[in-house]
């Protein structure tokens, strides 16, 4: 594909206009399936590239007719041609749950599979947006984390596979950046939650939702006092799209800078769905689990004229009604 000048969900190449062609790898997962439906919205056409080990065919099932959506079953890992003007990076598990599933298969998928995708935006001048981590930061000592800071990970813990995959990853994007002049992005993503996450995902919002909808105790790992900063993701899409239309390579944080307990965050969700007897049940904290996290803002706010706006209690109300849904009815325990 040769050189074009991208406006909105157009491009323009020696005089011809056509739509903006946008490659979301992890299209079919929780972000993924939000922002290929953004993306559809604005008129771009996309190809979603997914081998469905953590997305579902329900969360692209809303786009099948729309002739500008096309899906392709697909591992990253493994090398494939596409000819497209963006690409949307997200392909990696990011639940610790199924992450540490297979820490090879990880870790491939990091590097390997990101490896690909620069290969294919360097071959057809593609822009690339990394959906890289705030794990990057590890268990950070200094909060709220900045994008200076290089973090404090264990290169040999059970989050190693995550956090030193994407920290991988984030270094061949700069080197294809300096060394190839590939144009690249790259976003640090801070939780982020909403509907179309697994109720079997093992992350915090999820796992304290389904567990009261259900009735059954919240497990709370460690004594809650672990902070979080949640964000919701119709604020996240907007971000990656902003970081993707912006002509900057980051890394730059996105999530929101509300930070919250785990412990609080379990009676918030506990005093949003009333009546069910779910009670605390305390576990044991998972091994090098992050003590505090939340992001400072200030370069997205600045760079991207972004910010989250939706509060915490309205964004788990959404999630809430979604899981009520899809877990069926609700189980009441008296
Ligand atoms: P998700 O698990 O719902 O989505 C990941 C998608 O990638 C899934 O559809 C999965 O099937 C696909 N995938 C995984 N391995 C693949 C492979 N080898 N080849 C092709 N497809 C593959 O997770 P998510 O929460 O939507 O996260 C999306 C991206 O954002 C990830 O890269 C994650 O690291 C990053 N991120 C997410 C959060 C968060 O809180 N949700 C926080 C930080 C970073
Ligand atoms: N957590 C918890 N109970 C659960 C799931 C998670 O207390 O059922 C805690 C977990 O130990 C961590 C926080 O919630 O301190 C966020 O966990 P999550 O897996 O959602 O994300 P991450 O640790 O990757 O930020």
């Amino acid at each position: 594909m040769s050189k074009c000048q991208i406006l909105g969900s157009h491009c323009f190449v020696a005089g011809f206009v056509y739509m903006k062609k946008v490659l979301v790898t992890g299209g079919a997962g929780f972000i993924g399936s939000h922002l290929v439906e953004a993306l559809l919205g604005q008129g771009c056409s996309v190809i979603c590239l997914d081998n469905f080990f953590t997305g579902s065919m329900k969360n692209i099932i809303p786009f099948r007719d729309n002739p500008n959506f096309e899906c392709i079953r697909h591992d990253i890992v493994v090398p494939i041609l596409l000819e497209v003007d963006q690409i949307y990076h997200l392909a990696c598990p990011a639940s610790p749950v199924h992450y540490q599933e297979n820490p090879i298969k990880t870790l491939k998928t990091s590097v390997l599979g990101t490896l690909n995708m620069l290969g294919i935006a360097k071959r057809v001048k593609a822009r690339i947006l990394l959906a890289s981590t705030s794990e990057v930061y590890g268990d950070p000592q200094i909060h709220p984390q900045v994008e200076t800071y290089n973090g404090n990970v264990n290169p040999v813990g059970p989050r190693a596979c995550y956090d030193e995959g994407k920290r991988a990853a984030e270094t061949l994007m700069i080197g294809y950046r300096d060394y190839n002049h590939t144009n690249v992005a790259i976003a640090r993503i801070f939780n982020t939650y909403g509907p179309r996450m697994l109720p079997n995902d093992g992350r915090v919002v999820s796992n304290f939702i389904c567990q009261v909808l259900r009735g059954e105790n919240i497990t709370v790992y460690g004594d809650g006092t672990q902070t979080r900063s949640f964000c919701y993701v119709a604020d996240m899409v907007d971000g990656l799209i902003r970081l993707m239309e912006s002509g900057e390579s980051g890394p730059i944080n996105l999530g929101n800078p509300y930070e919250v307990t785990v412990g609080d965050l379990a009676e918030k969700i506990r005093w949003m769905i009333p009546g069910t007897g779910s009670e605390i049940a305390y576990k044991q904290l998972p091994e090098d689990d992050p003590l505090r996290r939340k992001p400072n803002i200030s370069v997205a706010e600045t760079k991207l004229g972004w910010t989250p706006k939706v509060p915490l209690e309205t964004g788990l109300h959404s999630t809430i009604e979604y899981f009520r849904e899809e877990l069926g009815s609700i189980h009441v325990k008296r």
